[in-house]
């Protein structure tokens, strides 16, 4: 289940000015940021900040207008696109870099996205069949295993409408995981969640990070981001104004906006 290697200090994911419009609306205005191989990083920020825009340009999405992304995947092989150098020479970012950067990460959307005329089984298994070419069986046995770990095996032949809102983000998690990911990407995973149905999602998440996962996770959740993430950044205005241990950040935030922000959802 847990990443091939064991964490160490190299930083699995650097962004270096990173930015990204949408016609004249420039919603990353510069994105630094590095995540070290097993350690969680907590996005933070107002809504409509461009938290949910990094978490897509990371992950091949949205393609960045500049700057630059690179990730170190488990056999130690970087995947780097420098936006700044196909912006300069008018081209676009060739397809081939824009998936191999997709192949190192995973989403888990705040809607989970399951396909739904899809089983969960099938759900699980199509990114690593058909995207990824492994062989069936392989992929079904881990699929299976995936399934039993979260407790939906027995719904392994069920569509996604005939699961909980919770259940559901479990085969979106569960889904990432099959994909053998290097980064684990969650936009919001338990916003669109009942209130009793968020637990179980947390609690899954945290054990993701304590196996060594590597993660960035955009959430809402503040008292999740202290318990799980090992670094927490505050994002408004497309750059991150501050960033910190979250035990200290979030007791003690050094700049005003971020104040004003904790101060309203604390
Ligand atoms: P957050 O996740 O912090 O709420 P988003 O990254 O979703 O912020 O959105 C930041 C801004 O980018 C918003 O103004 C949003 O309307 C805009 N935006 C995001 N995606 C698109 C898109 N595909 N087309 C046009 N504008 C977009």
């Amino acid at each position: 289940m847990s990443p091939t290697d064991p964490p160490t200090d190299q930083n699995l994911l650097t962004v270096r000015g990173l930015q990204k419009s949408f016609g004249a609306n420039r919603v990353l205005t510069s994105i630094d940021l590095t995540v070290a191989r097993g350690q969680v990083l907590a996005l933070i920020g107002p809504s409509g900040s461009g938290k949910t825009t990094v978490l897509r340009c990371l992950n091949g999405l949205e393609v960045a207008d500049g700057g630059r992304i690179e990730i170190v995947g488990a056999d130690a092989a970087a995947t780097a696109i420098d936006f700044d150098a196909a912006t300069a020479a008018g081209k676009p970012v060739p397809r081939k870099a824009l998936g191999a950067l997709r192949d190192q990460s995973a989403m888990v959307f705040q809607h989970y996205n399951l396909f739904p005329h899809k089983t969960v089984l099938e759900n699980v298994m199509e990114g690593p069949v058909i995207v990824q070419r492994r062989p069936r069986a392989e992929v079904e046995a881990e699929a299976l295993q995936l399934l039993t770990r979260v407790g939906l095996i027995d719904k392994k032949d069920s569509y996604p409408f005939e699961l909980s809102g919770g259940q559901q983000q479990r085969v979106g998690i569960v889904r990432a995981l099959a994909l053998r990911p290097a980064l684990l990407l969650f936009d919001e995973p338990t916003s669109a969640l009942d209130p009793e149905l968020v637990g179980d999602v947390l609690r899954l998440i945290k054990e993701l990070a304590a196996e060594g996962w590597t993660m960035v996770i955009v959430t809402h959740e503040l008292e999740f981001a202290r318990e799980v993430a090992s670094e927490v950044a505050f994002v408004d205005g497309g750059t991150i104004v501050e960033h910190g241990d979250p035990r200290q950040m979030l007791r003690n935030p050094q700049h005003e906006r971020t104040r004003q922000f904790l101060h309203r959802l604390l």
